[in-house]
């Protein structure tokens, strides 16, 4: 058997050899999510023109420097300019100009002062506050400058990218293809949830790897080839593989530890596969299965429910985030207080199902309860993994460790805070 590997062995292991999926063109319509894959940069100065941040009155600061509420500076108005339009005339000394939010600054002046501290008027205004004197003025190209990186390649795209990418023209942009990820669970005591009845007689359970992994590579926004729940036999696991040589990764789960019917490893062995590792040194999920079957890197998980997932977020989510092109492909860990206390039997890293919450002296991180491996409430209650190294096997309430968050259950709240 091949050695043990380190959770960072295992992760360098895993990744080193893998590359972005190749790239395509869509409208920036379509974008949400994907990730760029090139560098955009502005063509444009963005704002395009210097412009008011404030509906009220360009002036000049020195007419309205001595402006107050008991002594107001009337000024005559020269026009109104509206969002959209070009100002007709330059705002002489002691003259000033109506401008709404956006519209370009007049010539000659230097300064807007909010609507809020005048009288409002029309063909005349009374400034009544000096406040804004040289304020509210947003320069042209303060956001982007021509030739300015707008947004870079391998950032994962939202609603911010996503908008200054429509700002400066992108409308249609280069992305990577989303990865197809073939997903495969083996075992003879599975079904779908549609042969609940088999479930119910207590002869069978569901395949819920079948679902949590589908669910956990569509949130990464790759594109799922159900491979189905394929029985504890060579021929039909070889069979089911060889419809998938075409994906870009092949996640199977189950048949990859020691038992008698563990054939996972000698299908993609007798297909050719390349083995890079077969167990690594953590719990849950000890055997861990990754090779290149050719061009395809196949991810081994293991059958335990709660062990597949584990596995999953931490080699198959940077996996597939590294095909997908992204350049941050690990989640965060942070440092918490743990409310409990922890005695471990193995030394091996430990990836405990915690939920993390916090307190006046910060993060904290308690274990959702029992932590089997076939647990998977445990998973769904959790919103972290809280990581023991290998050589803390005893842990005491109040202690630090390290917890990686699980995305946004662990920052989600039901309160607003700030
Ligand atoms: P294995 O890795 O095949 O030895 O399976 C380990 C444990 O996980 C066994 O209890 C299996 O019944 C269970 N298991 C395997 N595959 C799945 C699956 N797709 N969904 C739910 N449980 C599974
Ligand atoms: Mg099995």
């Amino acid at each position: 058997m091949a050695a043990a590997f380190t959770v960072q062995e295992a992760s360098r292991r895993i990744l080193e050899g893998i590359r972005a999926v190749p790239t395509e063109s869509i409208p920036l319509r379509d974008a949400l999510g994907r990730v760029l894959a090139e560098d955009v940069t502005s063509p444009i100065e963005h704002p395009p023109w210097d412009n008011s941040s404030m509906d009220g009155y360009a002036v000049r600061a020195a007419d309205v420097v001595n402006a107050s509420a008991e002594r107001p500076i009337a000024l005559p108005v020269l026009e109104t300019i509206a969002a959209g339009q070009r100002p007709t005339r330059r705002v002489e000394p002691r003259t000033a100009s109506r401008i709404m939010t956006g519209a370009p600054i007049p010539d000659g002046a230097d300064s807007v002062i909010r609507v809020e501290d005048t009288d409002g008027g029309i063909a005349r205004v009374e400034i009544r506050d000096a406040r804004d004197a040289g304020r509210n003025v947003r320069p042209r190209g303060e956001d982007l400058q021509i030739g300015a990186l707008a947004v870079a390649r391998g950032e994962v795209l939202g609603p911010a990218q996503i908008g200054v990418l429509a700002s400066v023209g992108a409308a249609t942009i280069s992305v990577h293809r989303r990865p197809r990820v073939a997903v495969l669970s083996s075992g003879d005591e599975l079904v779908d949830v549609d042969q609940f009845d088999a479930v119910r007689r207590g002869d069978r359970i569901v395949s819920s790897n079948s679902y949590s992994l589908i669910a956990s590579v569509r949130e990464l926004g790759a594109e799922v080839v159900d491979l189905g729940i394929v029985a504890d036999d060579p021929n039909a696991y070889t069979e089911r593989v060889q419809s998938a040589l075409d994906c870009d990764l092949l996640i199977t789960s189950g048949g990859v530890s020691v038992g008698a019917f563990d054939f996972t490893k000698d299908v993609l062995t007798s297909l050719g596969a390349e083995l890079h590792l077969w167990r690594v040194r953590m719990r849950p999920g000890a055997p861990l299965g990754f090779g290149m079957l050719g061009k395809m890197p196949w991810l081994g998980l293991p059958g335990n429910p709660v062990s597949a997932l584990v596995t999953f977020e931490l080699f198959g989510r940077p996996l597939i985030r590294t095909l997908r092109g992204e350049r941050s492909v690990f989640r965060r860990t942070i440092d918490v207080r743990t409310r409990d206390d922890i005695s471990l039997a193995a030394p091996l890293t430990h990836f405990m199902r915690a939920i993390v919450d916090w307190d006046s002296n910060g993060p904290t991180a308690r274990l959702t309860g029992p932590q089997g491996s076939g647990l998977l409430t445990s998973m769904a209650l959790a919103n972290a993994l809280l990581v023991v190294p290998h050589d803390r096997m005893k842990v005491r309430a109040g202690d630090t460790l390290k917890a990686l968050l699980l995305g946004e259950r662990s920052i989600a709240s039901s309160s607003l805070d700030v």
